[in-house]
């Protein structure tokens, strides 16, 4: 089979785009997510694979820098987008931190309203960073490929966090301006010429591919008269239809029971916490076997303590792409039914919270300190403020001119012309192209004022 002149179908493109390379895969790590189906928040588990509590730097006389641990708040702190520091609820665990961390996200519990981890992804402003990559890649892809020979699993492990090392070396700055960059980096097992280019391509690609689909399924606003009438799920297949995208997606669940509460736990054999708390201290320890447990050989005591030490059902996710992570974020806003709305300040969407949809977001914009919802109430209020002493000044001459034509010092069609003209002027006033000072300058200079003495 020849494929000389093989034209791509956009479907082929799509997948082609997001497909692993020899050179570079995109699924460097292994999170776990949940959700929470009643408050529609997600939760994230970043793996702890590449996290080390004993590191020493690789010999053989190779010169290496050692990198400094990162905490998680410098990274928020120094270049985090806006949007990342107000949706997203990031927790260490209650463990010994690691001595190093060659992600400063890994072993994070990030929370955030499903939707907002798809809208930081979009926003994010991935062009910043591109030129330094593009270096770096430039400068590996002239480094010798090092012959790697693994014996057993820990060597295998050795030089997958040499790679991922060198991964995150090469691409930090870049990944660490969103989250799903951040915690679902690639792995780059070698620097071609192309290796580079084609992970800025997979990430350019995916999030406009994305930022197209969420317009098109979630937005209020985009072809109401058509659109309205349908779920966001079918404005979804007709998306696929029109765009030629994948109607399905892999959804790796996995069905556990957990011992420890949290927002993780599906609905059915969910415990109100006060009473877990009277199951727990109400354990009575007994050396007396109850009858199931003398039918089954059990030690006493074995069969109430599930009882008293509850566990709870949960769906688990496995999650090692940003791509999958997207689409996984993306069909859960369709199963709850999320809606978005632009912005009237900042032209960015935001989730509609319940029936009433505000004009503006509570995100604060780079470069201000207020929010936009209280930027947008400022600016209603200064409108209304102009708005009613423009209505006052019209209203004050109307009658006081009004008043002149009963007593025919200006005529009747004088003062219609006048009133139309009038009107004009109060709308330009109330639209800020004049001040209320000029607005009444030209009232007073109306007509010529007969009262004033000579
Ligand atoms: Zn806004």
């Amino acid at each position: 089979m020849k494929r000389e002149s093989y034209e791509y179908t956009p479907l082929e493109v799509y997948h082609a785009i997001r497909a692993n390379r020899p050179d570079i895969a995109y699924d460097g790590f292994l999170n776990k997510v949940y959700f929470d189906e009643d408050e529609h928040i997600a939760h994230i588990h970043v793996s702890t694979r590449y996290e080390m509590e004993d590191y020493t730097p690789p010999a053989e006389g190779e010169e290496r820098e050692p990198i400094k641990p990162v905490d998680e708040l410098d990274i928020i702190n120094a270049n985090g987008d806006y949007v990342y520091r107000d949706a997203f609820t990031l927790r260490t665990r209650n463990h010994t931190a690691p001595t190093r961390k060659l992600n400063p996200f890994t072993g994070l519990d990030i929370s955030f309203p499903v939707g907002e981890g798809i809208l930081d992804f979009c926003y994010t402003d991935f062009t910043k960073e591109q030129d330094d990559i593009m270096l770096f890649g430039a400068l590996f892809s002239h480094r010798k490929k090092k012959q790697e020979v693994v014996r057993n699993s820990e060597e295998v492990y050795k030089v997958e966090l040499e790679h991922m090392e060198d991964t995150l070396t090469t691409l930090g700055d870049y990944l660490y301006q969103s989250v799903y960059s951040s915690i679902f980096p690639p792995y780059i097992y070698e620097y071609t010429k192309e290796t580079i280019p084609a992970f800025i391509r997979y990430i350019t690609e995916v999030r406009k591919e994305m930022m197209r689909r969420i317009e098109f399924v979630f937005d209020d606003e985009f072809y109401p008269d058509e659109l309205s009438k349908f779920l966001p799920c079918e404005r979804y297949s007709l998306y696929a239809d029109v765009y030629d995208t994948p109607l399905s997606f892999n959804r790796d669940e996995r069905f556990t029971m957990l011992g420890n509460y949290s927002a993780r736990q599906l609905k059915r054999g969910n415990i109100d916490p006060a009473e877990i708390v009277q199951r727990l201290t109400s354990h009575v320890p007994t050396d007396e076997k109850s009858p199931l447990e003398q039918a089954l050989g059990l030690e006493a005591g074995r069969v109430q303590i599930f009882y008293h030490v509850p566990r709870f059902m949960a769906a688990e996710y496995s999650v090692s792409t940003i791509h999958d992570m997207l689409e996984l974020e993306f069909t859960k806003m369709l199963e709850y039914d999320i809606r978005l709305h632009k912005c009237k300040i900042c032209g960015r969407y935001f989730i509609i919270k319940g029936n009433y949809v505000s004009d503006f977001c509570n995100r604060v914009r780079e470069g201000n300190t207020r929010t936009c919802q209280q930027i947008g109430a400022q600016r209603k209020y200064d409108e209304r403020l102009k708005t009613d002493e423009a209505v006052a000044l019209f209203r004050k001459y109307y009658k006081r001119y009004y008043a002149r034509t009963k007593v025919n010092q200006i005529k009747p069609d004088k003062f219609r012309e006048w009133n139309y003209k009038a009107c004009e002027m109060r709308d330009r006033c109330q639209d800020g192209e004049i001040t209320p000072q000029e607005f009444e300058n030209w009232l007073y200079g109306s007509f010529k004022n007969r009262k004033k003495k000579e």
